[in-house]
Order: C-alpha cells, then structure tokens, then sequence
C-alpha cells in the first residue's frame, strides 16, 4: 500500500459534503481536485449568489446563517490548497476517469477526460416529483427550484405563490418566500396532521431542528398564510400560465387563486455518476429510492469510490459536513496513513444518531403512496419524450413492462433530456402501482451518459460516449 495516491483525490462536488472533504485532505496534505457544476462553493441548501449581487446572509440563510458562513469561509481558506474547478459538469464515469465538461452558460468548452484513482461523490440530491394535471404548465416550480430562484438571484417565481407537496423544505421555502416579501397564497401538505403528531417523540432527538419547524408553521400562521394538511391536488388552471390550483381535502374540492404553484415530495439523493462508477446499489425504503450500497464510512462497493452527503442517501446538511470528513478520513485511511481513529469513530455515532432523527422526518412527512393511483391517464409523466401516464399502465397491463428499464425500453420514458432525473421516480412509482407492487419491486432505472444535458460545444457527438 502507497501513502501517495496516482492521482489527485477527485472530490465530485463544492457543498457541504465536499467541502468538509476537501478540508480533511488539505489538512492531511494532499491537494484534491474539487468539480461542482455550480459558480461558487455552497451546494445547494448554502447556495451563495452570483459574485456581485450582495444579500445578507441573515437574509439568504436565516438560522443556518452561522453554519453558512462557516462552511463558505473553510472552502475560502483552503483554496490555495485545493484544484478548484467551478462551473464543471460531471458527466460520465468510465474506465477509471470522469468526462467533465464546462458548464459557462453560452461560452461553453470542450469535454475533458480526467482519470482517478480516488473519488467522492457528493452531488447531493435533487426534488422528487409525481405528475398531477397541469403539472407542467408554465408557473409551477419544483419547491428545490423555486429556493434556488430565491436564494440566487433574489427573484420569486411569481407574484402569488401557493405551496404544495410535503417535508421539511415545503415549510421552510414558504416561510423564506414570505419573509423576502413574496405574497404566499396558501401551503398544502400532503402528509395528515396525525402523521406530524405521531413524530413528534422521534423529532426530539433534535429539539433545535423540531424547533426551527415549529417556528416556521406558527410564523406562517400567525402572518395569515392558509396552511392545510391532508391535501391532494386535483389540476392546476389556466393555459399560458398557472392561473389557480384546485386541490381536494376530506373529499371537498377548493380553489386557491395563484400564478406560480412550488411543489416536492422530499428529495432524492442523485446516484447516477456512482451507478457509472460501477457502485453496487440497495433499496432504500426511506429514501424510496435505490442508492449506493456504502459503510459507515463511505466506502461503496467499488475499491477507491466513496459517497457522502444526499448523494448516498436523504440526511441533511449537518450529517453531509460529517459524512464528507468520514469519507475522506476513509480514504486517507486506505492510503494508510494514520487518521483520528477516536474521531472517526465519533463522526459515525453522529451520522447514525441523525440517521434515527431522518426516520422520525420520514414518519412525519410520509410520501403520499396513493397518489400515483389518482394520476389521469392523459397526464403527462416524462415530459421530454410526452409520455403519458396511460401509456405507462398500458405497458404494463399488456403484461410488456414488469421492470422500469424494460418500460423506458418500450414507451422511451426517461430517455429525453433529463435521463430520468426528472420523470424516474415517478414512472417507478406508476409502474408499481399499476403491477400492484412496490418501487422496490420495479428495479432501478440505469443511468446512462450524460448525465445532464451538454452543450454542442462539449464535442463529444464524434466519440460515440453519450447516448
Ligand atoms: C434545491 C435544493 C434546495 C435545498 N434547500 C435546503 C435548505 O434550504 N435547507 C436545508 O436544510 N436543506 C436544503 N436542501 C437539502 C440540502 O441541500 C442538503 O441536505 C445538503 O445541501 C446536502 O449537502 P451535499 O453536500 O450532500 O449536497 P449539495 O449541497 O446538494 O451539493 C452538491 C453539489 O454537487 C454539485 N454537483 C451535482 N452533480 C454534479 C455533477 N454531475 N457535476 C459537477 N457538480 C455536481 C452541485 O452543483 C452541488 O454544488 C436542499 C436541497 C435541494 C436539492
């Protein structure tokens, strides 16, 4: 075993996953290559603006301002001592080395091979979605992308913004759009208020974060916004835009006037770049989702591949700060070199204590199960390819499609642009539900490259790399 590694350790990643990595090897002396497809280091809950625009971060981050500020000042300090690629998609792993290319908007670049012999991902997660009429009229917004309009550039998605879906970010996002002084019209969960009641012992665990929650929902309420749980969307109205939400609860049918509606059913951790590093992969019941099989420390299945952070599974920010240290201390330890064998040890018991407090959230904000049984056939599921929730369930009644890969196959679902990122999960969902089974029962979508869409000036098209 060598101390040195053949190449820079390549951190897949700038937010709180990656940067507590890159610190843990900074400080053990070497000197990481560190790839995030965004313009500055952050991830997505720190998600700093562009250079230029200046906001508070009380503003930005609320109660997380401390924690922010901490993360984006240990990035800063290391950066002397890092490779730091920003605006840089990963988008294939292959033969031991990644395909990256640079993400600059309209300037574009070419696509570059870069070859490792260590790598972690952290990528993070994104928005899970299901179908609803309407769903894709111009106006609504995933919850994660009507956040990242905010927190950027300041910008609302509309004028009048009703809340739909379920979990911690569909409070916490309602809450931030009315304190920067957007008009809320109304936040619809779908988890029940029994559902809440019934966590609140596990929730606990964390009395600051239960807190912080609570806080939120009372604000809401106590600043007139219309909060309801239980609810189901029935479709959204208007044409050229979002005009109003007709959503059904206890079996009465209502109507909330708004121009943009933000919904998400929790999030997803982002798997596909472990899936080509060839990462063995589990059914993960809370996720809901197939993630990377990994020890507590990070290790996946692959020799020299970890995972950290929502990437490798739903935790939030704190647990991806330790995971990411974890894994780095993982990798410095298959180095062999000597490592804080006590703090490593410390940061497990953490991500395990947080991991108890995540099954608490999951009781709390439980995925609406029944609702891709609601979906109308003529609703629209992938929509780079229009495939339609019918044609989904005839694949499957005709006895065709038992497998997700075999329905993607057949209807060209999770084929289009997004690969699947987008429409995935929900087609899982649909097929399950339309076979009588679970996600589980369905198998995994494979990932295929690229991962996310590549501009022309990538110049991959002759190497036969992206299909
Ligand atoms: C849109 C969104 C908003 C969120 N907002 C909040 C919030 O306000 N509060 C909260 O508590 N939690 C929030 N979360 C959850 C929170 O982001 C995570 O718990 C936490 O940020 C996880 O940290 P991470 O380092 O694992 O991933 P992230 O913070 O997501 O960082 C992953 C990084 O990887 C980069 N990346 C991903 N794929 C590639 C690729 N192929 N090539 C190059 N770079 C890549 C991304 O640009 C990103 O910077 C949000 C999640 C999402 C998806």
């Amino acid at each position: 075993m060598t101390d040195t590694p053949v190449h820079p350790p390549i951190i897949v990643g700038a937010g709180p996953a990656g940067v507590r990595t890159a610190e843990t090897l900074v400080a053990a002396g070497l000197r990481p290559l560190v790839i995030d497809e965004a313009a500055r280091w952050g991830g997505q809950i720190y998600r700093q603006p562009p250079e230029g625009f200046h906001r508070p971060k009380r503003a930005l981050y609320g109660f997380e301002a401390g924690k922010a500020d901490a993360l984006h000042r240990a990035m800063a300090g290391i950066l002397p001592a890092v490779d730091y690629r920003p605006r840089s998609l990963v988008w294939n792993i292959e033969s031991g080395a990644l395909d990256v290319t640079p993400n600059d908007g309209l300037k574009g670049g070419r696509s570059e091979t870069v070859p490792f012999s260590h790598l972690i991902l952290a990528p993070g997660a994104t928005d899970r979605v299901l179908p609803f009429p309407g769903w894709t009229t111009p106006g609504v917004f995933t919850l994660g992308g009507s956040q990242v309009a905010l927190k950027f550039q300041g910008c609302a998605v509309g004028s009048r913004v009703l809340f739909l879906g379920t979990g911690p970010l569909l409070y916490l996002v309602a809450y931030q759009y009315a304190k920067a002084g957007a008009t809320v019209a109304g936040v619809l969960d779908t988890s029940g208020f029994a559902d809440h009641a019934r966590a609140v012992p596990g929730m606990l665990r964390d009395p600051g974060t239960f807190a912080k929650g609570v806080y939120y929902v009372g604000w809401l309420r106590a600043h007139g916004v219309p909060v309801h749980s239980g609810v189901r969307p029935v479709r959204v109205e208007g044409d050229g835009r979002v005009e109003a939400l007709v959503w059904r609860r206890n079996g009465a049918e209502q109507r909330t006037v708004c121009d943009a509606v933000a919904f998400g059913l929790g999030l997803r951790p982002e798997t596909q770049l472990a899936d080509l590093a060839g990462c063995r992969f589990r059914f993960d019941a809370m996720d809901r989702a197939w993630v990377p099989e990994r020890s507590a420390a990070g290790r996946t299945s692959v020799a020299g591949v970890y995972v950290a952070g929502d990437g490798a599974g739903i935790a939030g920010a704190d647990a991806a700060e330790m995971a990411g240290e974890r894994a780095a201390l993982a990798l410095l330890e298959d180095l062999g070199r000597p490592v804080d064998s006590a703090r490593a040890t410390l940061l497990e018991q953490k991500l395990a204590a947080s991991a108890r407090f995540r099954r608490a959230l999951t009781d709390a904000f439980p995925f609406p199960a029944d609702w891709a049984a609601s979906v109308p056939d003529d609703t629209p599921v992938c929509r780079c390819e229009e495939v339609s929730a019918g044609t989904l369930r005839k694949a499957a009644r005709d006895g065709e499609a038992a497998e997700i890969n075999r329905l993607k196959a057949l209807t060209r679902v999770g084929m289009g642009r997004c690969q699947g990122r987008m429409c995935g999960a929900a087609s899982a969902e649909l097929l399950a539900q339309a076979l009588g089974t679970g996600p589980d029962a369905v198998g995994r979508l494979r990932s295929q490259p690229p991962v996310k869409p590549l501009p022309f000036s990538a110049g991959i098209l002759d190497e036969e790399k992206a299909s």
